[in-house]
């Protein structure tokens, strides 16, 4: 006898540029200038204080509208959570509309806007809210995995860093359609555990839970500056705090999630 496990159903919810979402809304001075990795397109960028209390109170309202929906909530940073729907509160019948409802309340309740991913597992929805940010849905169902996952490029998987992409090259595997065709034992034999790892991604398979209870990484010190301070100068206090509090992985998702930043005019 064959025994399947009912496909689940998980959103990864993504606020969109969340710090400065929240810095934009409630700063009328800010509407319409850019705020977002300014200090590329502006090198005289002035930066503008991180207000942290804040963005964990706005958060936390975001928190509040997920658990009409579900009490399967794990936090992955401010902005950043994912939902197993498999079940939801409210009786909606798919996790599409359950992901719907969640981003028109975001917007109707707090004017922010949030990108979602809808599949059957974790790493999946995770890709998938990031296809149509800012402000977009994007699902895959169980029976689109194949045709989702093979043509994308293998850094797009979890732990697949500079170092593991640089690996995989030197055995041709460039898309996760090369890594599908790796065998398991060469797999484990390069990678060890993580092998076996990479050998299930590349099938869309990830049996790893949302677990509700996972502590939520983000910065969590504040510092309080008289004037504005020039970003070059808070540049290595910014590295110092982010060394001290952030992992090594979520550090790269949050610096892309964009500190606020006011160009000088
Ligand atoms: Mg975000």
């Amino acid at each position: 006898m064959v025994c399947e496990m009912a496909a689940r159903k998980i959103i990864h919810i993504d606020m969109d540029a969340f710090y400065a979402s929240v810095e934009q809304r409630d700063d009328p001075q800010l509407h319409g200038k850019p705020v977002v990795r300014a200090e590329r397109l502006c090198p005289n960028a002035t930066f503008l204080l991180p207000d942290f209390p804040r963005y964990r109170a706005v958060s936390s309202q975001v928190r509040e509208i997920f658990k009409r929906h579900t009490d399967l909530i794990e936090p992955l940073s401010l902005d950043e959570a994912y939902l197993d729907v498999s079940e939801n509160k409210t009786g909606l019948p798919t996790a599409t509309q359950v992901a719907r409802t969640i981003r028109e309340q975001i917007r109707s309740e707090l004017s922010l806007t949030a990108s979602a991913g809808v599949a059957p597992n974790k790493f999946l929805a995770k890709i998938a809210s990031d296809r149509k940010k800012p402000n977009g849905l994007f699902v895959i169902q169980p029976e689109e995995i194949d045709s989702f996952l093979l043509p994308l490029p293998v850094d797009r998987l979890p732990g697949v860093g500079k170092v593991t992409e640089e690996k995989l090259k030197h055995l041709e595997v460039q898309t996760i359609a090369d890594l599908r065709r790796m065998d398991l034992p060469t797999l484990e034999g390069r990678f060890g555990r993580y092998g076996v790892r990479l050998y299930e991604l590349a099938r869309g398979i990830d049996n790893s839970e949302v677990v509700p209870d996972r502590p939520t990484q983000s910065i969590s010190a504040e510092d309080t500056f008289e004037q504005d301070v020039l970003l070059a100068e808070m540049e290595p206090m910014i590295r110092k705090l982010a060394e001290h509090t952030w992992t090594a992985s979520r550090k790269e998702s949050q610096l892309k999630t964009g500190l606020p930043i006011r160009c000088s005019p």
